[in-house]
């Protein structure tokens, strides 16, 4: 396909800042971004074609390190705590300059335009200004793609204005006395110059998680519509389920499934109308990926697709997916069109099922249960997984978590309000709720084992077909959600955690102390939950 040259978008780029003097290599396909990175000596194509690189420092996003301008307009929205660390107005001009100049001193900069949002109402138009070509590719990979003839220039001016924009300079190390910061790399959101700033880390998550960021704000708070932290199919009759959770509970590997449409694996949107992707592509870990338990991913890891952190066997170019010595958390980026049955554009129906997904190193959770609209309302504002080994900086070893609505370090906003939204749906959609647990079973980590994919996807396809309306069901002593007794293609015994465990006492009492936790978490929430919330929490 001929490919016209865009002309560099100069007018809209002269605003943000930046002096037109040096290289610019604007919105490049991603055969001559994986051109420029091989050319710069910063990637090796695998034998399956993937462009591999490393990500330098960090290999996780750094929440400690990201901040947001606290200034008139936010000051009293946004909800500041551990994930939403306010700067001011002058050290953020500080930082910007400092990203500006550095921008000015690079002999190339790799610039690309591209959307958020598959659903027109609501879609956000983004500058992504990179340092690394294969940061750019990041971009292309993950926001979806504009059209060539919707970047054209007319006699009216350039078509394409971003409404935010990103400058992603790992190589900038911020001084962090000067710049305010906590040390010397930091992502830093301004809502008054619709700005991120990602210095000092190139990390290519922290791209797309500063988009989710933002999004989080501006659809609840401006355009009264929920986003969520989950991932998203639907069957050919179009009933959409979604799958929220934190990292690493299954969100990436449960959504694809051969027998469904993949919406997409990370973010989404439900309107009154609709459920949508914010982004163009999918961001899977690669931690011992084998072709047999995650054929789709497998497969996406071809030309185009980008590979970060993995080692090869030696003297090969063939990836060593069980190689963790760089991190845990090796990931593929890759369009959603690499997936061979993804929806497309990545919109789907309303709901039938949300699945909650937790990954339990305690082995105390069922590995499926039907939540009550109480019981769902308090699972989502407690937020429970046990973090294993995997995507932020400095996590080694398996510790509990409560993130509210599964996604705390995203939601700029009080949790309140996302709680609030999605129990409104769910009473007003009656959806079925069901708590899925990919973590442990047969006891606690070290003991036990983690559920078996296969299992956890049987269960699944048992909820979407209905299949589990036909069983009958008990009640869990401590948690107090509907285990069912069978399901096909699981083995009955496994589906009550207690019969999994050697020792029973032993059992009953991690599941008291894992109560414990999540009463203890949610004493912070009591006063703004409802009844029926609060009446859904552990018995001990
Ligand atoms: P993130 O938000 O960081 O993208 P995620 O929720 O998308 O995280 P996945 O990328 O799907 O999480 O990670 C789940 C990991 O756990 C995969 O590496 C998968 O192979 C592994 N896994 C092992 N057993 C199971 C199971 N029973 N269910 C789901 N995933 C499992
Ligand atoms: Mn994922």
């Amino acid at each position: 396909m001929p490919v016209t040259a865009l002309s560099i978008p100069t007018e809209s780029l002269k605003k943000t800042g930046l002096k037109l003097t040096k290289t610019i290599h604007y919105q490049l396909s991603p055969e001559e971004l994986v051109q420029d990175t091989l050319r710069l000596g910063e990637g090796i194509l695998s034998d399956s074609g993937a462009l591999v690189i490393q990500t330098g420092e960090f290999t996780g996003r750094s929440p400690k390190d990201k901040f947001t301008l606290k200034d008139e307009s936010t000051s009293e929205h946004i909800h500041w705590n551990e994930f939403n660390i306010p700067i001011d107005e002058k050290k953020f001009e500080i930082i910007r300059k400092k990203a500006i100049d550095y921008f000015e001193k690079l002999p190339e900069v790799w610039i690309r335009d591209c959307y958020a949002c598959a659903d027109l109402r609501f879609r956000l138009n983004i500058r992504v200004i990179n340092e690394k070509p294969w940061s750019n590719l990041f971009a292309y990979n993950m926001f979806l793609r504009p059209k060539e003839n919707e970047l054209v220039a007319d006699s009216f001016g350039e078509s394409f204005l971003p409404d935010w924009q990103i400058l992603a300079c790992p190589g900038l190390l911020l001084d962090a006395k000067e710049c305010g910061t906590r040390q010397h790399n930091a992502s830093v959101v301004s809502f008054k110059h619709k700005m991120i700033i990602v210095a000092g880390s190139g990390y290519t998550g922290e791209m797309k998680k500063g988009i989710f960021t933002i999004l989080n704000y501006i659809l609840p708070q401006e355009k009264n519509v929920l986003s969520m932290h989950c991932s998203a199919n639907m069957s050919d009759n179009g009933d959409t389920a979604i799958f929220f959770g934190l990292s690493g509970t299954g969100k990436t590997t449960l959504s694809a499934d051969p027998n469904r449409k993949l919406i997409g694996d990370d973010e989404h949107a439900w309107t009154h109308d609709n459920i949508f992707n914010f982004e163009g592509g999918c961001y899977a870990k690669t931690i011992n990926l084998t072709e047999e338990k995650e054929p789709e991913i497998f497969h996406a890891i071809k030309p185009g697709a980008l590979v970060e952190n993995t080692n090869f066997f030696p003297d090969t170019n063939k990836i060593n997916f069980e190689d963790a010595s760089v991190t845990e958390n090796t990931r593929v980026s890759y369009p959603l069109h690499f997936i061979n049955n993804a929806q497309e554009p990545s919109i789907g129906g309303l709901p039938k099922n949300i699945f909650f997904l937790t990954c339990d190193a305690f082995g105390v959770l069922p590995p499926i249960s039907k939540l009550t609209t109480g019981q769902a309302m308090y699972q989502f504002i407690s937020g429970y997984t046990a973090k294993v080994a995997g995507t932020e900086t400095g996590v080694t070893e398996p510790k509990p978590t409560f993130s509210a609505c599964f996604g705390a370090p995203f939601l700029p906003l009080h949790p309140g309000k996302y709680a609030h939204m999605l129990g409104k749906k769910i009473r007003e959609h009656k959806v079925n709720v069901w708590l899925i647990n990919t973590g442990w079973t047969g006891g606690a980590y070290g003991t036990g084992n983690r559920m078996k994919l296969s299992f956890t996807r049987a269960m699944i396809t048992a909820a979407l077909n209905d299949e589990l309306n036909k069983v009958s069901f008990e009640t869990h002593p401590v948690f107090g959600m509907a285990m069912p007794k069978t399901c096909p293609g699981v083995p009955a015994e496994i589906l009550n955690p207690r019969n999994t465990w050697a020792d029973k006492t032993a059992y009953d009492q991690k599941a008291k102390y894992l109560a414990e936790l999540f009463i203890k978490n949610f004493e912070k929430y009591a006063g703004g939950a409802s009844e029926e919330t609060a009446a859904a929490a552990p018995k001990i």
